[in-house]
This record gives C-alpha cells, structure tokens and sequence, in this order.
C-alpha cells in the first residue's frame, strides 16, 4: 500500500476541512494533511540504512524496524517536530501545523490498520504490540507491486463521496473555500 495512502489521504484531507469548516467556520491548511500521508513509512527508510550499520555492530536492538513510527507516541513525536519545520520555514500556524500532521500520519497509521493483518503497537514502539490489523482488503501489489486495485477502488469512492460533501457544504464556492488553502505561503 504505497500509492493508495495517496487517494485516501487526499480524500480524508477534504472531508476533515470541510467538517472543521461547517462546525466551527475554521480553514485548516489541509494540504499538510494530505503531504503527511505517509510520513509514518519513515521508519522503513531509517530500517534500510540502519539495518545494515548497526547488525554489523551486534546493536540489533536500536534498529529502527519498519512499523515502529506506527503508533501514538511516534506520531505526537513526529508531529512536534514537522509542525516545528512547518512554522520556521513556511510560517504555518504551530497549532494548525501540528493537528494537520498528527491527523495526516494517524490516518496514515488507520489505513495500514485496516488492510494489513500484522501486530501493531499502538502505544509505542515495542510496547504492547497484541492488536493486529484488521486485513479487510487482500494487498498483493496487483498494480505495478505499488498498489492494490481494491484499495485505489476504495480510495476513489471515498474521494468522490467527500468531493460531493464538500461541493454541498460550501454551495458551490468551490474556489473561495478550496482545500488547497495554506496560511501564509
Ligand atoms: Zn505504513
């Protein structure tokens, strides 16, 4: 699942900015939701170059595996500090920088949740790692190994359905009120 966290965030992103909007008339910068997509993968990059470096050593055990960005304290983590990136050099609000990236990485970490079937940790790395995925898609990498056609099917429906929600909330004033808002660039 590698292209679909790309369908499904960009549809979350639009259903959260709608919502936020018609409760409290706030405009969210959704588009950080929606780059924060995959942000928890991390991890997998830190496991490719770690891996090799640290088994060389015998340090096994500070090997950052892939998965162990998939939890609660990773993504509070995570998003302390891309919030930080995103106010110093793009002048985004801290606090909408910082609810942008924890959603976008915790949909993120949902979506693993509901196709894969392995052990997540929920709390933290290592800790408490009994939950398994839900595994209510099949993922086989059936669209060039990086993506699923069920997956995309999904994501699509559910872009459509919050591309309709929006288009109904904001009457029509698709532009004025465009999920492509940012603050300050
Ligand atoms: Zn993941």
């Amino acid at each position: 699942m590698i292209f679909e966290h790309i369908i499904w965030s960009a549809a979350f992103a639009i259903l959260v900015g709608t919502l936020v909007e018609r409760k409290w008339g706030y405009v969210l910068p959704i588009w950080i939701i929606w780059a924060c997509c995959s942000i928890p993968d991390i991890d997998y990059i830190f496991q490719t170059f770690m891996f090799k470096v640290f088994s060389a050593l015998n340090l096994n055990s500070f090997v950052i595996y892939h998965g162990d960005f998939h939890n609660i304290v990773m993504i509070i983590v995570l998003a302390l500090v891309f919030a930080w990136a995103l106010n110093k050099y793009l002048k985004i609000d801290y606090n909408d920088a910082f609810i942008c990236v924890f959603l976008g990485s915790a949909f993120h970490v949902f979506c693993d949740y509901i196709v894969y079937t392995q052990p997540f940790c929920p709390i933290s790395p290592r800790f408490i790692c009994e939950i398994h995925g839900l595994g209510l898609f099949t993922e086989t990498g059936s669209w060039h190994g990086i993506g699923e056609v069920s997956i995309f099917v999904a994501g699509v429906a559910f872009l459509l359905i919050s591309f309709c929600l929006r288009f109904y909330y904001s009457e029509n004033k698709w532009i004025e009120t465009s999920p492509a808002y940012c603050d300050g660039v």
